[in-house]
């Protein structure tokens, strides 16, 4: 199995997918989010900004994205392939990354687009909630739990991401289309792109990336 990065806007399904894809071919899932998530939880001037920073959200600095990147990727657990989710996020993020990746001899390996229309985005940010133990994505709308606020899974509290409203939807919609969007052009000229409808289940976009997966292109 290659590598896998996942590229969409804001809520299309990175997160679901790669749990599914994480469970279906044993390969660990690197958001950036989630790491700088848990970097913005240290109780440091360098946690307090970057939890500002998230909760705004605009884009995290690329010297400090790059350094808790690469320091994921040279561990063990990602010598036999991985699912990126959340990085690159723009042009010069992706040139960077290919020098990580030349530096530890992996590959580039397959680009996935979740494609989302806007209006079908914001009402999944809107609804998200996330468990707060064990990772597991809810939307209070389309996917509830059983019990209000609790992990069908591990019985863990629901929450509600900082940046899970309206106005930082935008925000983060608005820099996805300037800066991330680009990365698009860049993967489709190195033939490596892939784009698959993520307006549908969980269940018909696993099945779409399932076979480009196995491919064997
Ligand atoms: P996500 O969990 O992917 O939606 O990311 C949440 C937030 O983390 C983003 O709005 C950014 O503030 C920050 N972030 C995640 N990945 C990156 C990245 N590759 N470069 C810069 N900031 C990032």
């Amino acid at each position: 199995m290659k590598n896998i990065i996942l590229l969409a806007a804001p809520a299309a399904g990175k997160g679901t997918l790669a749990s599914i894809l994480k469970d279906v071919y044993k390969l660990p899932h690197i958001s950036t989010g989630d790491l700088l998530r848990d970097a913005a939880k240290e109780d440091s001037p360098i946690g307090k900004e970057i939890s500002e920073i998230l909760a705004s959200g605009n884009l995290v600095s690329n010297e400090i994205v790059y350094k808790l990147l690469e320091r994921k990727l040279k561990s063990d657990e990602c010598t036999n392939g991985y699912i990126l989710d959340g990085f690159p996020r723009t042009v010069e993020q992706a040139i960077e990354y290919e020098n990580i990746l030349n530096k530890l001899n992996y590959d580039l390996g397959k680009v996935i687009l979740l494609d989302v229309e806007k209006g079908i985005l914001k009402d999944r940010i809107v609804g998200r909630r996330l468990c707060k133990d064990c990772g597991a994505i809810y939307n209070i709308v389309s996917h509830k739990p059983k019990k209000e606020n609790v992990c069908d899974l591990c019985g863990g509290s629901l929450y509600q991401r900082s940046d899970d409203n309206e106005e930082s939807f935008e925000n983060r919609y608005q820099t996805y289309i300037e800066k991330t969007q680009p990365l698009i052009d860049y993967y489709k000229e190195k033939n490596i792109l892939y784009t698959v409808d993520g307006s549908k289940d969980k269940d018909y976009t696993f099945n779409q990336v399932k076979s480009i997966l196995e491919s064997g292109e």
